[in-house]
């Protein structure tokens, strides 16, 4: 990498949560890579990669971490939720169960082992395939009101939203801290 892209005025680190095969993989590929693939491998562990941006002329670096497939393998997470400053919530908008799993899991989880203040946006993916979509915009937005989080629905495969998503968790934690 190049010299420009080791300085910076802040680090934040954002995780990915939710369901296993809501796309959270493809979010964090196409947001730190731009690419996307249509089978996933399942890897052992944890995997991490970050991405500059600019806010109010400051350079913010954010950490993303993906849990390579390993969803609910508990010995993971304080690790994975330690210095979290955001999250991104994600759900499939095709598989109804993925987004009723929002409340009964991972919110308990966030609420287990992230920190009080972090950040939170709820990210429909898979908006693209609308002809098989179960969950509406409405109940999505409905359960981020009720829930305080941000709200955006994503397509991985088109890249709708992917970088609005980031940048939207970014701005809200610079929000915050700054
Ligand atoms: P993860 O288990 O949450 O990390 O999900 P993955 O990123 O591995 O994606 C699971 C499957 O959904 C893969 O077959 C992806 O190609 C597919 N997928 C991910 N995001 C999208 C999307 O936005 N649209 C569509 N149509 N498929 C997606
Ligand atoms: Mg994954």
């Amino acid at each position: 990498d190049s010299d420009e892209y080791d300085s910076y005025d802040y680090i934040f680190k954002v995780v990915l949560v939710g369901d296993s095969g809501v796309g959270k993989s493809n979010l964090f590929s196409r947001f730190t890579r731009n690419t996307f693939r249509l089978q996933t491998l399942p890897t052992i562990g944890l995997d991490f990669d970050a991405k500059n941006m600019v806010i109010d002329s400051r350079t913010i670096r954010t950490q993303i971490w993906d849990t390579a497939g390993q969803e609910r393998f508990k010995a993971l997470a304080s690790t994975y939720y330690r210095g979290a400053l955001g999250a991104l919530l994600v759900y499939d908008v095709t598989e109804r169960d993925t987004f009723r799993d929002l409340e009964r899991l991972w919110l308990q989880e966030l609420r287990l082992h992230a920190c009080d203040e972090i950040a939170v946006i709820l990210v429909g993916n898979k908006a693209d395939l609308r002809h098989l979509r179960t969950v509406s915009v409405e109940e999505g937005r409905a359960f981020a009101e009720r829930h305080g989080l941000g709200f955006v629905e994503t397509s991985a495969l088109d890249s709708t939203n992917v970088d609005a998503a980031f940048e939207n968790i970014v701005t809200e934690i610079y929000r915050r801290v700054s």
